[in-house]
């Protein structure tokens, strides 16, 4: 990552106020309370830091067991050997921040089931920790002190193997990142269908959570052998766990084939085991083109199914959309077509990410194209958007400024995004031209000129992991919240357009009060539910938590619309807003005609002040969905983990609450 001219690299050229970056912080003082003694508050410290990339945020924290700088005592009777050093552990987003803990890196898997049984013998839990980039305190619990007995075990240092299995199939520790894996399976000409955006997150992160990424059969699409369209942890076809051996009483390493009933259970498990590698499907690689986009109204991008003028047609008139993106649109395909479905039904793969308080939203398109399209440029590496992973420093300073309080720029904010974009994307100005004073005051000629000199981005052509992986850690840290609606393909554009529709009535009505309460994008995907026959094993059976898991009684719900709302840690009202909108949700796409299930890694169960809070959610709404419909599910899940971890060594207080 660079730290060109323009923008903040990952040393945060700037802080909020222009000053120095205040993520920084030594690793030894433990943060405690609202005051940080710089003067700054938390909320102010939470969100000057969202606002800056840094690997000053990653870094630090960090002390060996034999610095004077240790705070507590070494864990007593640990195993000889085990690299150990204390640690904060703070999230990607900083809304989990912990008291230095006890935190190891195994060097080989069988030191896991080791620690384990030292675990149980001394009261600790473990914690196994890959990127830290979970939003949802599935890890640990926010300003978790020092003295609860929790190691974090961290799979990232050493748990990194890559190797082949067979000529489909690829071994992977759970250490290794998301890059590592793709960049392997591309060197064998093999690669995903769809998988999460960013490349810096574990594989075992990934699949605790049941990562997705975004992909349905396209119209007349037939899946090669080895793809799928669901989760990745449903392209598992054996996987190794650290359990409990009733025989010896001891914790052992156990390897589960995908045909085996509980593997089931391992698939999606929200950190509540341990897995120490996995065998990963996947198929012949299948080259992308992925086109951007910023010419079609959310009103007609996000219409009503069946609403006049939601479908073909023209580019849209005038404003926004400009000159040259009516002219790329007609060149991309203006005539085709318009709405959201009909994007997903031609081209099986597509993202919207909406700004706030914004009219056209960013969508991207990608089509399988075995061959290089005529005027697409060809990339041979992922993060191809690098406005956004290296944030220009306009966006930087005002994001700086709504951190600090101005929270009523916020649509300001959305526009300049959206500006940024469109330019950096497409290389059209006009909108830039046409903006009043404060929107010329911050593109000034030298940001443009440095957001075209990368080269245009809105049509881009290469092997799949350079078009599926395109978020760095770098980019701006916000929070999210996250659902998947279970629905008939044939109503994706109702869900879609529901939602759009009420999310922009409740932004509306909170901006009536002069409240402010998203300062981010929204974020629509699409996937398929998780078809065991994806993994090619005979007897497999979905994994049992995951959000995809397909519903027995509604086979006809073929597909999952994803939903995020994007906003800055600390923004006043922001949980009051997802508390709203979640409700809604809940109350719309309540099982009649969609059903709604929760993002694991993302926010959820809100109250009018915290997420993970409210405990109708969390004891009720979350374990039905995933009981709702029949079948093994929700409890045959918590059964089977109880099972192979009696002790709960791999537990903590918020998963002992939610699986039960
Ligand atoms: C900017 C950003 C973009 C994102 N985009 C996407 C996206 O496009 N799609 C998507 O699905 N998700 C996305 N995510 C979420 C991300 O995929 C998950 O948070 C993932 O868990 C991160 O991996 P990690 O290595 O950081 O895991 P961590 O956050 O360190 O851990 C996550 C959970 O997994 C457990 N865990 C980790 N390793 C193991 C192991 N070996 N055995 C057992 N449990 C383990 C941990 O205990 C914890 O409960 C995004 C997150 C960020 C910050």
């Amino acid at each position: 990552m660079t730290s060109g001219h323009g923008t903040t690299g990952e040393t945060g050229a700037a802080g909020p106020t222009g000053g120095a970056a205040p993520a920084g912080g030594s690793g030894g003082a433990p943060h405690r309370g609202g005051g940080t003694g710089s003067g700054l508050t938390r909320r102010q410290l939470l969100g000057a830091s969202a606002a800056l990339g840094g690997a000053a945020w990653i870094l630090r924290g960090t002390v060996g067991p034999d610095s004077a700088r240790a705070a507590t005592p070494v864990p007593p009777g640990l195993p000889a050997d085990t690299e150990l050093f204390q640690r904060v552990f703070e999230n990607w987003s900083g809304e989990v921040r912990t008291d230095q803990l006890w935190t190891c890196a195994p060097r080989t898997p069988e030191e896991v089931p080791v620690l384990a049984d030292w675990a149980h013998a001394n009261g600790w839990r473990l914690r196994a920790t890959g990127y830290r980039h979970t939003w949802a305190p599935l890890t640990v619990a926010d300003r978790t002190p020092e003295s609860a007995r929790v190691l974090l075990v961290d799979t990232s240092r050493h748990l990194t193997t890559v190797i082949a299995d067979s000529p489909t199939t690829v071994r992977v520790q759970t250490g290794a990142t998301m890059e590592a894996l793709l960049a392997h399976l591309a060197d064998r000409g093999l690669g995903l269908t769809a998988c999460p955006a960013p490349g810096e997150i574990t594989v075992g992160g990934v699949l605790a959570i049941g990562g997705h990424g975004t992909a349905v059969p396209a119209a007349g699409e037939v899946r090669p052998d080895g793809h799928g369209y669901g989760s990745v942890s449903n392209q598992v076809v054996r996987l190794t766990a650290v359990v409990l051996d009733p025989a010896s009483g001891r914790y052992t390493l156990r390897t589960f084939d995908r045909s085996e009933a509980d593997s089931a259970a391992f698939l999606v498990h929200l950190g509540r085991a341990f897995l120490t590698e996995v065998v990963l499907r996947a198929g012949a690689d299948r080259p992308l083109r992925c086109v951007s986009r910023l010419d079609i109204p959310a009103s007609e991008l996000f219409a009503p199914p069946g609403a006049a003028g939601s479908a073909g047609g023209t580019a849209s008139a005038g404003g926004a959309g400009g000159l040259l993106g009516g002219l790329l649109g007609g060149l991309l395909g203006g005539d085709g077509p318009r709405t959201f479905a009909e994007f997903v039904e031609r081209d099986g793969r597509a993202e919207a990410i909406w700004f706030a308080y914004t009219d056209y939203p960013w969508l991207k398109t990608w089509t399988v194209a075995p061959t290089k399209p005529l005027g697409s440029l060809t990339v041979d590496r992922p993060y191809n958007y690098p406005f956004s992973d290296s944030v220009p420093e306009p966006v930087a300073r005002l994001a700086g400024q709504i951190v600090g309080g101005a929270w009523g720029s916020a649509p300001l904010f959305g526009q300049l995004q959206y500006l940024v974009a469109k330019v950096a994307l497409t290389g059209d100005i006009t909108d830039v031209l046409l903006s009043g004073g404060l929107i010329r005051g911050l593109l000034t000629g030298d940001v443009l000129t440095h957001l075209l000199a990368g080269g245009l981005h809105s049509d881009l052509w290469g092997p799949s992991r350079t078009l599926l992986q395109y978020v760095r850690p770098t980019t701006l840290r916000v929070t999210a919240n996250g659902y998947a609606i279970l629905a008939r393909r044939a109503d994706l554009q109702w869900v879609v357009s529901e939602f759009a529709a009420y999310y922009r009535e409740l932004l509306a009505e909170y901006q009536a009060r002069g409240e402010y309460p998203v300062n981010g994008a929204v974020e629509i995907r699409v996937t398929g539910p998780d078809d065991p026959a994806y993994s090619g094993v005979p007897g497999a059976r979905p994994p049992l938590l995951s959000a995809l898991r397909p519903r027995a009684d509604r086979p006809e719900w073929d597909t999952a619309v994803w939903l995020d709302v994007l906003a800055f840690p600390g923004t006043p009202g922001l949980e009051r807003f997802a508390r709203d909108l979640e409700q809604w949700l809940l109350r719309t796409f309540d099982g009649t005609r969609a059903g709604l299930r929760v993002e694991w890694s993302k926010g959820w169960a809100y109250t009018a002040d915290a997420a993970w809070s409210d405990p109708d959610l969390i004891d009720r709404v979350i374990p039905g969905s995933l009981r709702a419909g029949g079948g093994p599910g929700w409890d045959e899940a918590v059964a089977v983990l109880d099972r192979h971890d009696p002790h709960r060594v791999f537990g903590n207080p918020f998963l002992d609450r939610l699986l039960k």
